[in-house]
């Protein structure tokens, strides 16, 4: 668990479990997670609370975030780059 200047930990968000986004089982359609707009995380305070990433934090937590998903994705066993196809 990563904090945060905020005494706020970085958790990978509950709803969509750090991908950011669903997948349609049915259609396989893809949509973002609207609990934490598509970043895959969310803050959670002291009392075990999850909150909403403000959107002007991202620039703050930037490289923090970039190593909990890496870290993610190790875990699942990828290797290599983090960034999906296309994303810069
Ligand atoms: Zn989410």
């Amino acid at each position: 668990m990563a904090e945060t200047a905020g005494g706020l930990d970085l958790a990978p968000c509950p709803s969509c479990e750090g991908y950011g986004w669903f997948e349609d089982e049915l259609d396989g359609s893809v949509s973002d997670c609207d609990w934490c707009q598509g970043c895959g995380y969310v803050y959670r305070d002291v009392q075990g609370v999850d909150r909403p990433i403000p959107p002007e934090d991202y620039g703050r937590i930037a490289a923090e975030l970039e190593r909990l998903e890496a870290e993610r994705l190790r875990k699942l066993g990828y290797t290599g780059s983090a960034k999906r196809p296309g994303e810069d």
